[in-house]
């Protein structure tokens, strides 16, 4: 393998202790976790203790001073070993924006204590039912009145809600512009322990899976002014910034579920014997398999080069986006391989292939749905006519 593609020592060396860390929560920790729909407190709190959870976070704050490459390593490792980082893997990107935007008291009061697991920033509100994709739309409102925000309106799909001390929200703090679309929104760190005691209503949403999110009401919610990020109007901008990240950590989870389901696809199909030999000596078996594997590469190659690319500071929103399309379509067809592999078994709770095959299939949707990468992709990289 050429330098390149070679994982460092280092990133070998997180890999390792990801893996040790994740053998001790099984198959059967998470299929228990499915079937209570409950969260996995055990296994964000042994996260949080080894400190991967802030491994963005610099080390002058108490983190791991690492770059986005190591935290994509964590990641894959979480889901290639069978569990879901989706119970705390926002904490690593939200607090991007905050690191980015945030002012010298916020990072010196929030980061450390972030980093040390004092305070959970796992929530991040952005999505709103009336507005879904169209995120400029969004008409949860913050009205400033001397020294607080007041805030009012709906989220929906906010998850981690009940198991986070901060909200990282978005709001409009002045009315809709057609012309200036990206204008007048704001980001805004909402204590949730404070909020849900003075207008806060927090509705779990239940869905396939087992993702705890949830549905945030707020009623006249006040939050000291000093809570703004930043500049006020310029949080629509903010949230873009920290999407490079995002998608490239979503792209990372995606390749660790479709390494598994290859593993597990293999091995089934290696051992399963129907009609006098095992089922993967037939090419209809195996070659969706091998598809898969392929496809599942291929992303991971692209997740690299966007990686290298975000650390050393270079535009890579293209290749951030198809790193999370392409990944994010590979462990789909890895999961419908390893489905069909197993048969009548793989609709079997305790083979896992049904869990992980729900749980991956989110990514082809959230956090951004693989439509509105394509439509960035047409206009702003082919230059198309655009659609919205
Ligand atoms: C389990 C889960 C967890 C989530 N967690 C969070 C969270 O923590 N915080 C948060 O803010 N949000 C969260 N989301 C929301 C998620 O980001 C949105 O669901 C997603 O962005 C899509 O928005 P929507 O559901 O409103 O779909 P819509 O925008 O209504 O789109 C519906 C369909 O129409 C298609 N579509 C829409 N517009 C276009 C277009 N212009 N061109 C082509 N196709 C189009 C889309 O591809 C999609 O298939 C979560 C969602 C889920 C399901």
């Amino acid at each position: 393998m050429t330098e390149e593609f070679q994982p460092s020592s280092l990133e070998q060396d997180i890999r390792q202790a990801v893996r040790a860390l994740c053998a001790r929560f099984p198959d059967a920790y998470w299929r228990g976790l499915d079937r209570e729909k409950a969260y996995p407190e055990e296994f964000v709190k042994a996260m949080t203790e080894a400190g991967w959870l802030a491994i963005l976070i610099p080390e002058e704050y108490g983190g791991g001073g690492m770059g986005v490459s190591a935290a994509a390593a964590v990641l894959e490792e979480v889901h290639r070993s069978g569990g879901n980082a989706a119970a705390c893997h926002a904490q690593m990107y939200i607090m991007g924006t905050l690191l980015r935007h945030g002012s010298p008291e916020q990072k010196e009061y929030y980061l450390p204590r972030i980093a040390s697991g004092e305070l959970r920033l796992q929530a991040f509100g952005v999505t709103e039912p009336d507005a879904g994709s169209d995120t400029t739309r969004i008409r949860t409102r913050a009205e400033r009145k001397g020294d607080r925000y007041i805030i009012n309106g709906q989220k929906v799909f906010t998850s981690r809600a009940e198991h986070s001390d901060l909200l990282l929200l978005l709001a409009r703090t002045s009315p809709y512009d057609p012309d200036k679309r990206a204008r007048g929104l704001s980001t805004l760190l909402v204590d949730l322990r404070e909020a849900v005691k003075h207008g806060l209503e927090i509705r779990p949403l239940e869905t396939m899976m087992n993702h705890a999110t949830t549905e945030l009401f707020f009623d006249n919610v006040e939050i000291p002014a000093e809570n703004l990020i930043g500049e006020e109007g310029q949080g629509f901008r903010y949230i873009l910034d920290g999407m490079n990240a995002e998608r490239i950590l979503i792209a990372a989870e995606c390749i660790g579920d479709g390494r598994w389901f290859i593993d597990r696809a293999s091995n089934y199909g290696s051992t399963r014997e129907v009609f006098g030999r095992a089922i993967g000596t037939n090419q209809g078996v195996q070659f969706p398999i091998a598809a898969a594997y392929a496809h599942v590469e291929a992303a991971n190659l692209m997740c690299i080069k966007a990686a290298k690319m975000f650390e050393a500071g270079q535009p890579c929103g293209p290749e951030a986006n198809m790193a999370k399309l392409l990944a994010s379509e590979a462990s789909w067809a890895a999961a419908n391989a390893c489905l069909d592999t197993h048969g009548g078994y793989g609709f079997a709770t305790e083979y896992d292939v049904e869990r992980k095959f729900r749980e991956t299939r989110l990514y082809k949707i959230a956090p951004i749905n693989n439509n509105l990468i394509l439509a960035y992709l047409a206009h702003k990289v082919l230059g198309m006519p655009r659609s919205y």
